[in-house]
């Protein structure tokens, strides 16, 4: 789970790395009364998960309380990158002097964490690492003797980074391990012209295997403005993911259902989500599935693919006439049943007869069948 930049940067001061003043608000008038606290002149700094707000419009300064309610009023509700704005965060401005970049990642290829550091900061990093790859500096660092205070200077000085940077380097990697993160940074660290060392920008990662720690962050962890199916599902124990193509996607087990979101795209069709319903999935999990992507409105076709180990075909043949007389069925499904059972899950579905349900032999056929009815839709 991502944090918001405001949360990152709780985190940065409860683990002793210097942040500036801030207020996070959602309205105009909060804004305008805010501004005032923090002494007049702010920055107006969208709150949404991704990168690049300040070149989208995202990060404005304003010059005194009233602008500083104007411009809250102009980004609420504003779409940065497919996120939609809900709270501004107006923080103290700064005199910047320079800005670095630093992170810790977990490098997934060398089974360890990586310190990324650059002296050119404040733009993406992939941006500076595809022009200037020498201006980034990546350092391992073995997680069991982690970031000594040695570590930090070391990685400081390989990066062209001020000595005074290296006491956040320490801390950082406090919040990553301490606060179960997969990714931390700060982009831009700054050094002020008055010569204080500030994270003016924050991102990071948690490790959703950690969730059951992090009931601080919301509802067992999950955004509160996020995908409202997302939440249903994730409240029915389904693994649902919100893509933005068209043809809906039910199958069971990860790998099968990223193979199928791989042909469904490699013959034309795109796919609206992803729905793994697991092995060993029961008619309810089929029928509860079913009708979730079928909300979806912007599903034009939906791809059932079972491939039946634990998971029953018949019982997942059993969900979708289930759902068939729960829910109204207005879109075209073609399913796909193989492995255990199939012959008889596929009897269910021919018994039924529902003139929308089409039945597959294969995945191929399956998919370009799907990715065909979702274009004719
Ligand atoms: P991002 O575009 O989403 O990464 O948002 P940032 O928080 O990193 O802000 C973008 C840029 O705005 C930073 O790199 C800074 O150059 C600038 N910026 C943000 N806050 C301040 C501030 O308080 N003072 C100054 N001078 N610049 C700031
Ligand atoms: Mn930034």
């Amino acid at each position: 789970m991502d944090l918001y930049e405001h949360q990152a940067r709780q985190l940065f001061a409860e683990h002793g790395i210097a942040v500036p003043r801030a207020e996070v608000v959602d309205s105009a008038a909060t804004a305008q009364r805010a501004a005032r606290r923090l002494g007049g002149r702010v920055v107006v700094k969208a709150q949404v998960r991704t990168g690049g707000r300040g070149k989208a419009g995202g990060v404005k300064m304003a010059a005194d309380p009233a602008a500083a309610a104007l411009t809250a009023r102009q980004m609420l509700g504003m779409d940065i990158r497919g996120h939609t704005v809900r709270t501004v965060m107006l923080a103290e401005p700064v005199d910047v002097e320079a800005e670095f970049y630093v992170s810790y990642v977990l490098d997934r290829a060398s089974s360890a964490f990586l310190a990324i550091a650059s002296a050119e900061g404040g733009m993406e990093i992939e941006e500076v690492a595809a022009t200037r790859p020498d201006a980034v500096t990546r350092v391992p660092v073995d997680p069991a003797e982690g970031v000594t205070d040695d570590k930090a200077r070391q990685i400081a000085e390989a990066a062209g980074l001020p000595a005074e940077a290296a006491p956040v380097l320490s801390r950082l990697w406090q919040v990553l391990t301490r606060e179960d993160a997969l990714l931390v940074e700060v982009n831009p660290l700054v050094r002020t012209v008055d010569g204080r060392i500030l994270a003016l920008d924050g991102k990071v990662t948690l490790d959703d295997n950690a969730r059951f720690r992090q009931s601080r962050w919301g509802t067992d962890g999950r955004d509160p403005h996020g995908d409202p199916l997302e939440a249903e599902a994730a409240a029915k124990g389904l693994n649902y993911v919100k893509l933005d193509g068209e043809v809906g996607i039910i199958g069971n087990g990860a790998g099968l259902v990223m193979s199928t979101l791989d042909v469904v795209a490699g013959c034309g069709g795109r796919p609206a989500n992803f729905l793994d319903i697991g092995g060993g999935a029961s008619a309810r999990v089929m029928a509860d599935g079913l009708s979730l992507i079928l909300s979806d409105p912007d599903v034009k076709s939906v791809l059932v693919n079972v491939f039946g180990g634990i998971t029953a075909c018949d019982a997942v043949a059993d969900g979708i006439v289930q759902a068939l007389e729960t829910v109204r069925v207005t879109k075209p499904l073609v399913v796909r049943l193989d492995g255990n059972n199939a012959p008889r899950g596929r009897a269910i579905l021919d018994a039924r007869a529902h003139p929308l349900v089409h039945q597959a032999a294969t995945m191929d056929g399956a998919a370009r069948r799907a990715a065909r009815l979702a274009d004719a839709a």
